[in-house]
């Protein structure tokens, strides 16, 4: 079969959920045996979201072969459990860039290079390459940002030549808007919704199907009004209501018949869906019987997008354990050892979370002591394992002023230091160790016991690394090093003796945990905490009415 095209547009807002809607479809159409994979094209002008600021960017996604990217791409993994690699990123930084590269070579001699062919034909044969590479059915292209933005510009028109590049009846056009409902006037208001296919029509582009964000259901009269406005069938304005969970939006598309309509436009065959194990964990992430408090200790807690994956392999994790995780935040601005008992008061485990920087290290540091005197669940990721390896160096084999050298480059102790290779490099995008890289694990470790095998391969993003002047030592005192990549000898895991459930990993399990394969180091985590739970008096046992289906109740 040829490869289809379908092309997500959003309108009137953004934070819409488009990544979560292009996430839906694909694994509707996934579970009817296509072969599906999302695209994410971004307007903004940095090459990748690499060296911009969480506060900005929220959470970077990083991919087995290393690309940094935007965190949609982890629900795309997420929701459909397959890979994304970079080129299912596309920025207009990393267009201009190739574009002028190509100038600069004379690929475009005697041409005066402009935005229409020239970065139009290179955002299409990034979209065609994809396609052309024959491992997919269904290529789901969303576009960043809202219809109208000057910056979206190309994308649209690169779009709308597409069609007519790969034919009609192999493109589809979908676009999400919102439908307001104003409380002072007891309406839901469709206005905004015809604005917005205006504009994409002033751009040359007819939304075959139309996603309204409601938070009220749709009636039919609304529905139709929609149509006729919008040069739509009744049939093709689809309902997105808001959810409990993001988890349970392919069950309401379902109802809402995206999928099929999508079929029938495109006049694909499909078989039918199979979405029974992804009931039963919509059902076990909504209605579990438990619930206990985990801290996550960062910095950019106000800001929670910059944790997006760890909050999502908390619910994986969680719904193996018939267990919700009741995320506390915690700043690690304003921890330290006076005030850690009380901010960390009722949680049965700690996560200290990834990072740069030196601020809120001394919070992240009282919160591993914390979490390892009073023997409660740790897991530390990235930076947070670096913090676990400081404070057990200075509190525990009593090296005073044991630092990393990125927030002390003078320390008697550089107990986490720079990795060789990254002491020459200058640049900043795109240098960090990037991707998955293979980690062997010792025997009858946690990990081993968590993963239930010997070698496990994770993504990385980091310059430094422990030092491993200190493993032995370390050892000694009892913190073991329980995962070394068996080809630069680095170590990615360690382990505190001594402690029921103490874990820290230089690489990013959160980055690989999706619904049909939660993370084992989540899963095993949140089993300790769980079991601490119990054991402290401190699980909230829930009682739901379980006879309405999640998404019914929903609705009502
Ligand atoms: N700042 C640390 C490093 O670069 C940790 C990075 C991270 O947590 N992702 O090694």
């Amino acid at each position: 079969m040829e490869p289809k095209y379908i092309f997500v547009t959003g309108g009137v807002t953004s934070s819409l959920g488009k990544g979560i809607i292009c996430s839906s479809l694909g694994l509707l159409l996934a579970t009817r045996g296509l072969r599906v994979t999302i695209q994410k094209l971004d307007p903004y002008i940095n090459v990748d979201p690499g060296t911009m600021n969480p506060y900005e960017h929220g959470e970077v996604y990083v991919t087995d072969d290393g690309a940094e990217t935007d965190l949609d791409l982890g629900h795309y993994e997420r929701f459909l459990g397959i890979p994304t690699t970079q080129e299912n990123n596309v920025t207009t930084g990393r267009i201009y860039y190739d574009v002028i590269s190509k100038e600069r070579k004379g690929e475009y001699l005697g041409q005066t290079v402009q935005v229409i062919p020239h970065i139009t034909d290179e955002i299409k044969s990034r979209v065609r390459s994809i396609g052309d590479s024959g491992k997919y059915d269904i290529i789901i292209v969303e576009i960043g940002g809202t219809v109208g933005d000057i910056e979206g510009l190309p994308y649209i028109e690169a779009m709308r030549q597409l069609r007519y590049d790969v034919g009609r009846t192999n493109t589809l056009s979908i676009h999400l808007t919102l439908v307001p409902y104003l409380k002072a006037a007891g309406e839901l208001k469709t206005k905004p919704t015809q604005h917005s296919v205006k504009t994409l029509y002033e751009l040359g582009l007819q939304p075959d199907v139309l996603v309204c964000r409601t938070e009220i259901p749709l009636d039919h009269g609304i529905r139709q009004k929609i149509a006729r406005f919008c040069n739509v069938e009744v049939e093709d304005v689809i309902a997105s209501l808001d959810a409990r969970s993001i988890y349970q939006v392919p069950l309401l598309m379902k109802e809402e018949a995206l999928d099929l309509r999508v079929i029938d436009k495109l006049d694909i065959r499909a078989g039918k869906p199979k979405l029974t194990d992804w009931n039963q964990f919509v059902q076990a992430v909504t209605w579990p019987d438990h619930r206990i408090k985990i801290a996550l200790v960062g910095k950019y807690v106000d800001h929670q997008d910059a944790y997006m994956s760890i909050v999502e392999s908390f619910k994986h994790g969680g719904a193996v354990n018939n267990c919700e995780v009741d995320i506390c935040w915690v700043s690690s601005d304003y921890l330290n050892h006076q005030n850690a008992a009380h901010r960390l008061e009722g949680v049965s485990g700690i996560l200290v979370a990834p990072g740069f920087g030196g601020r809120g290290i001394e919070g992240k540091l009282a919160a591993v002591q914390y979490a390892r005197e009073n023997r409660i669940p740790f897991l530390g990721i990235c930076l947070g394992m670096q913090c676990a390896v400081i404070e057990y160096a200075r509190n525990v084999c009593g090296w005073k002023g044991a630092n990393s050298t990125e927030f002390d480059p003078e320390t008697a102790y550089p107990i986490v230091d720079l990795m060789l290779d990254q002491k020459q490099i200058n640049d900043k995008g795109g240098t960090m160790r990037l991707g998955a890289y293979s980690c062997r694990l010792e025997k009858n470790s946690l990990a081993e016991k968590a993963y239930g095998k010997k070698e496990i391969r994770e993504r990385h993003r980091h310059r430094y690394e422990l030092n491993n002047r200190y493993r032995d030592q370390l050892k000694k005192f009892g913190l073991h090093t329980t995962g070394l990549n068996p080809d630069r000898d680095l170590v990615e895991i360690v382990e505190a003796q001594n402690h029921p459930w103490y874990v820290g990993v230089q690489f990013h399990p959160e980055l690989k945990s999706t619904v049909r394969r939660p993370h084992p180091l989540f899963v095993s985590f949140v089993k300790a905490a769980f079991k601490y739970a119990k054991e402290h008096d401190r699980v909230v046992y829930l009682q739901h009415k379980k006879t309405v289906s999640a998404t019914e109740s929903e609705k009502k």
